[in-house]
């Protein structure tokens, strides 16, 4: 188990210091930024669309590791995602970083790595930050 927990660490921190689709996306439909003043992290999330598909996801920003980890895992997640399984996959990882054993996280591959945070209370606004900006950056797509 603490090999499983190191090699966690390892990913959080290499996605941490080296966030896959840290850019700006110029001709993203839908852009949100976020911000978790609890921590300091702030991002910016943007989305990339085509009927119900997202088809490109990227962001922009800085803060704590496990925000940029989690937003560098989640664009990677959604590409290629409808939005019904972007916010099905979005219940799915609340679930599993706010509830301690939770049973999700065998489904939910490489995000996985983030369900320690559930064990830290404090931290969990930096795990969803991420996701919180990018589904309210989808509804206000949506609505509009
Ligand atoms: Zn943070």
């Amino acid at each position: 188990m603490s090999d499983l927990t190191e090699l966690y660490q390892q990913l959080i921190l290499d996605h941490g210091r080296n966030p896959r689709n840290h850019k700006a996306l110029p001709d993203a439909d839908c852009r949100l930024e976020g911000l978790n003043p609890l921590c300091g992290d702030r991002l910016t999330v943007y989305l990339k669309t085509e009927a119900e598909y997202i088809t490109d996801a990227s962001f922009e920003g800085a803060g704590c590791a496990i925000s940029m980890a989690s937003a560098s895992l989640m664009t990677e997640a959604l590409k290629g995602k409808t939005l019904t399984e972007a916010r099905e996959l979005f219940e799915k990882f609340h679930q599993m970083v706010t509830q301690e054993g939770d049973q999700n996280s065998a489904q939910l591959g490489k995000l996985a790595v983030l369900g320690g945070v559930s064990a830290f209370p404090a931290r969990v606004k930096c795990a969803t930050l991420a996701w919180h900006t990018a589904l309210g950056a989808l509804n206000v797509r949506c609505s509009g």
